[in-house]
């Protein structure tokens, strides 16, 4: 089946001919990528020392205003490879020593990547596939990567609609978030780690905390934490870095979270009892913690 064709692999549900035109993800039925390479700076249970094997692709169907990522959101740096030249570079970030295979924002490409992992394990393949995504997926397509994917890394962005109609043009992010978690977790049921401790299997939420929307994360939180408990991770982020883009259009996101801010966060999810959750280091939102996009694959 070509998905491509009357594409409708994520809730924007375009019904585009991606051989021809584009959707929201601006990108075509052939795989692009903008980066593959040992990444450091995940959690880590997924770094680690010898670091995760990120593949990091290119376009987007969520576009959040305030994207950390923007270069390879809008689809434009990267190079478009093969099928079988996608599991090579699984392969060879494997040979590297990477802990895992992280597939950053493959949503627009989910049929691709149940084929190149497929035919990577079929060549050897036998680290943990980690599925990085901002949380916008439909169930649907979710079910594909059931028994491809070993863990889940979701974000869950927003808990009032209307900040994710102003920030990312989908009012419906919510709901649809929660459906999707849902659905990860039903895949990957608890978390396990091996005993060197990075994760074989599960769930890690991530909530990146915005300026001035404390309200909004701890609203995610509660929710996390009352319906899933201890069967999931949180990751709890406060490297939110205000990029140029911003700076005219959506002045309250052009500064750093405060550290009064992240803190009342930090405390509201301990008060709940959250015991399973990543904490960051304020020091992490620099700029230099977001790679830079060449061609390095
Ligand atoms: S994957 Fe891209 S083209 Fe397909 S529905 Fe989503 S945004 Fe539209």
């Amino acid at each position: 089946m070509n998905f491509y064709s009357k594409c409708n692999l994520c809730p924007r549900n375009c019904g585009v001919n991606r051989d021809n035109s584009r959707g929201v993800c601006q990108v075509s039925s052939t795989v692009k990528v903008a980066r593959a390479a040992l990444h450091y700076w995940e959690e880590p249970c997924i770094s680690g020392e010898n670091g995760s094997g990120a593949v990091f692709f290119s376009g987007c169907p969520l576009h959040c205003v305030f994207c950390q990522n923007e270069e390879i959101s809008h689809g434009l740096v990267g190079k478009e490879i093969t099928i079988e030249q996608l599991s090579q570079v699984y392969l060879d970030l494997q040979a590297k020593g990477a802990n895992n295979i992280n597939l950053v924002t493959g949503t627009h490409y989910i049929p691709a990547i149940v084929e190149s992992v497929t035919r990577a394990r079929a060549h050897g393949l036998n680290i943990p596939i980690i599925y990085n995504t901002s949380g916008y997926e439909k169930v649907e397509s979710l079910k594909m990567l059931d028994g491809i994917v070993n863990a889940y890394l979701p974000d869950f962005k927003y808990w009032d609609s209307s900040l994710a109609k102003t920030y990312s043009k989908a009012a419906d992010y919510p709901e649809v978030a929660k459906v999707a978690i849902d659905e990860m977790v039903r895949q990957c049921p608890q978390v396990i780690f091996d005993d060197r401790g990075f994760i074989q299997s599960g769930v890690i939420v991530r909530q990146l905390l915005l300026p001035r929307h404390t309200r909004d994360s701890k609203a995610i939180i509660k929710y996390l934490f009352e319906t899933y408990g201890n069967s999931i991770y949180m990751s709890i982020m406060s490297q939110y870095t205000p990029m140029p883009q911003i700076k005219d259009t959506y002045p309250e996101l052009n500064r750093r979270v405060t550290k009064r801010e992240y803190e009342s966060v930090i405390d509201y999810a301990i008060a709940l009892g959250v015991d399973q959750a990543f904490i960051q280091d304020r020091k992490v939102a620099k700029e230099s913690f977001i790679p830079s996009f060449g061609n390095e694959i």
